[in-house]
């Protein structure tokens, strides 16, 4: 079934997320304050749209609460992350996901509603390192 999904920050992270949600024929609106970054998903995204996240007015205009999906891929600005993983909770997105930068801003995320949370360096390690360990167990 198809769902609606919002992907806010294309860095490497949220672009590829972007990218993998497209190929899987989803609608994906992509939200980025960088415009540059916004025109290289232009031809990717369902709809790619310059913006700060961090506004609360503007994802009320982009009616952020009716997706089914939003992914919270800002990393370094933690402060910027929290905020709009907040806003976006207050707004009603029945599920999240968060990029953490580490343990603690992981800890404060899932604090405030965010139903994933994924530290995809950490994260990668972990299955790099499982898989090494583990070389005849298939990864899905
Ligand atoms: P990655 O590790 O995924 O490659 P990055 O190192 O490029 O990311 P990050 O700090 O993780 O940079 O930010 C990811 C994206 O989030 C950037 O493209 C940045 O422009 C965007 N971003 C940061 N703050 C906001 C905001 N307030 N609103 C929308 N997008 C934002």
């Amino acid at each position: 079934m198809k769902q609606n999904f919002a992907v806010i920050g294309l860095g490497r992270f949220g672009a590829s997320i972007c990218r993998s949600l497209v190929a899987a024929h989803q609608d994906v609106l992509a939200i980025d304050i960088s415009e540059e970054r916004v025109n290289a998903l232009a031809d990717v995204a369902t709809q790619a749209i310059v913006a700060n996240a961090q506004d609360e007015d503007t994802l009320r205009s982009l009616e952020i609460g009716k997706f089914d999906h939003v992914i919270v891929a800002i990393g370094k600005n933690i402060q910027a992350n929290i905020l709009v993983t907040l806003i976006v909770k207050e707004l009603g997105v029945p599920d999240i996901t968060a990029k953490a930068e580490n343990n603690t801003h992981a800890r404060v995320l899932a604090r405030i509603g965010a139903d994933q949370v994924v530290h995809p360096e950490r994260d990668m390690g972990e299955r790099v390192a499982h898989h090494l360990l583990s070389p005849n167990i298939l990864n899905y």
